[in-house]
């Protein structure tokens, strides 16, 4: 059997408020914490974790009412290089390979120094969030090749983001790292010399409170959702529809420039182009890792599924209508409804157009006759 889902553009906009340092009347803190971290997503959990570590006083805020962030809407995979995952699978690894794939698949554009740094502690930190903090990591095989020269992914048991941040909460609660819920950040308070002193926050209901903190973690994420900073860092995609968590307004990239920090990398993003239109689900790239293919509206193969696929999108919208079919046979289906949450989705909301033979599937999916024959 045949099988293909319809994916489309993968980008949208949201804007919403202000952000700024206040340096000039600042109000007394209703209460104070050692480390302040803005942001309940993978990151600003795990820093989280550290600082519990480190013996400090932690308090996560978080925006929405429960934590969500892209952290929930991804797969939950994170590279790790020389873990004990790895090791305990026979897999030799080393932060030199790592740094050399990197290189040759940025085609040497990625920041040699960040790269370095992540080659070394990926590792130690996923042993460490496993080992220490009980979060379970499990080394994943669907998920090679694609510049990587060994198995890096590592991947919570029932492989979903929702799961990881699930599991990092309940670690943050185990450690004693408080999450306070429906408080966003609106300015951050720093004296003269740009040292931060604490956060102004919003609560429900028009209520706004004052910490007071030692340090600040700004684990905001990107700014995807902010259509502003979008169509000035990356004006290709101004129009296109975004499928990250709205929060990520670049709240932290914008308070860091106002202290001064340098910024990097600004027109980098990732655009799959495997995003299931209309029903907003990533359509599993093991499908095509595997061996399906992409055919645009007529029919037709336009691009080399696995050369660029977190640049997907640029050539999917390039097609007509801006949209394309992932196809794959039903062998490749059945073993990715095992371990695919997206996939049983697509299932569910009745996303796949399914046929025996060619012709039936491209009735189904109504391109040409013959063309997806020509597709392969
Ligand atoms: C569909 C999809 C697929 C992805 N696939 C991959 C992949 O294959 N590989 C990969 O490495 N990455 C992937 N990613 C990206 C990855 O998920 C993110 O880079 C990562 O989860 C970011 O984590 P984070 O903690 O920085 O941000 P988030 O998880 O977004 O958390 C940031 C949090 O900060 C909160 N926040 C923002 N501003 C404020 C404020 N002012 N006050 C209080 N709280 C605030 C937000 O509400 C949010 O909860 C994917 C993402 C998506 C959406």
């Amino acid at each position: 059997m045949l099988e293909s889902a319809p994916v489309g553009r993968s980008f949208h906009t949201v804007m919403e408020g202000s952000m700024g340092i206040i340096r000039d009347h600042i109000p007394p803190f209703e209460f104070s914490v050692d480390v302040a971290v803005v942001g309940a997503g993978a990151c600003g959990l795990t820093a989280a974790l550290a600082a519990r570590d480190a013996g400090r006083e932690v308090l996560v805020l978080e925006r929405d009412a429960r934590p969500w962030g892209s952290t929930s809407m991804s797969l939950g995979a994170v590279c790790g290089v020389g873990t004990a995952a790895q090791r305990a699978a026979g897999i030799e690894d080393d932060p030199q390979s790592f740094y050399d794939d990197v290189m040759a698949k940025t085609e040497g554009r990625a920041d040699p120094a960040l790269t370095r740094l992540i080659a070394r502690e990926s590792g130690p930190t996923l042993d460490w969030l496993t080992g220490h903090h009980a979060v379970p990591l499990l080394l994943d095989f669907k998920w090679t090749g694609l510049g990587h020269s060994r198995p890096r992914l590592h991947i919570p048991p029932g492989r979903n983001g929702e799961e990881l941040l699930g599991l990092l909460q309940n670690a943050c609660g185990r450690a004693g790292a408080e999450i306070m819920t429906e408080a966003r950040v609106t300015d951050l308070y720093a004296d003269a010399d740009d040292r931060v002193l604490g956060l102004r926050i919003e609560r429900p209901g028009g209520v706004v409170e004052h910490l007071g903190c030692g340090a600040v973690v700004l684990a905001t994420c990107g700014f995807g959702g902010n259509h502003a900073m979008v169509a000035a860092n990356i004006p290709e995609m101004a129009n296109a529809k975004y499928f990250g968590h709205e929060g990520n307004q670049g709240d932290g990239i914008l308070w860091g420039q106002a202290l001064g920090a340098a910024v990097g990398d600004m027109t980098a993003y990732q655009g799959l182009g495997t995003l299931a239109d209309p029903q907003q689900i990533v359509v599993p790239h093991p499908l095509l890792i595997e061996g399906g293919f992409l055919a645009n509206a007529e029919g037709r193969r336009f691009t080399h599924e696995l050369a660029n696929i977190s640049g997907m999108c640029v050539p999917v919208l390039a097609q007509p209508g801006g949209i394309a079919w992932v196809v794959f046979d039903g062998r490749r289906h059945d073993a990715c409804v095992v371990h695919s949450v997206e996939q049983r989705q697509l299932v569910e909301v009745g996303a796949l157009r399914r046929g025996d033979t060619w012709a039936e599937l491209e009735q189904a999916c109504r391109v040409p006759a013959s063309a997806a024959r020509l597709a392969g």
